[in-house]
């Protein structure tokens, strides 16, 4: 999708921090971290959103999810269960979904945050 924000980054056309990048999925710091740990998880392939996942993505969604707590820890949050992260997937407007492009919130670290 060429006027999508995440695909722009996932090609490298908008810059990021990188965290990881596979054949399948990029992840990269959230540019306003609610969390000492904030980043997000996308998948290369443009999803618009949850809503959008079906038979075809379960494969996908599940090394997604699987792939969040070593993520998570490479980037400090502290192991469960003193530590832990919360995973976040804003769904549609109402769910407060603010870019089109299906991603997974990964926050953590010591708090306060500046929300959650
Ligand atoms: P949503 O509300 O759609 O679940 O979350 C979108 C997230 O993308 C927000 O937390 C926002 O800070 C982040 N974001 C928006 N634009 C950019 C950007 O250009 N670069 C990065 N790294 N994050 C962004
Ligand atoms: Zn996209």
């Amino acid at each position: 999708m060429s006027d999508c924000l995440f695909c722009k980054i996932v090609a490298g056309k908008i810059p990021s921090k990188k965290v990881h990048e596979d054949e399948e999925v990029f992840v990269f710091h959230d540019i306003h971290p609610w969390a000492p740990v904030h980043f997000l998880m996308v998948p290369k392939v443009h999803v618009p959103s949850l809503a959008h996942a079906g038979p075809d993505h379960v494969g996908l969604l599940g090394r997604m999810m699987a792939l969040a707590p070593k993520l998570a820890l490479e980037q400090g949050c502290r192991p469960y269960p003193e530590g832990g992260f919360r995973v976040v997937v804003n769904t549609g407007a109402e769910g407060g979904q603010e870019v089109h492009h299906l991603h997974i919130h990964v926050m953590g670290g010591p708090r306060p945050w500046l929300k959650g």
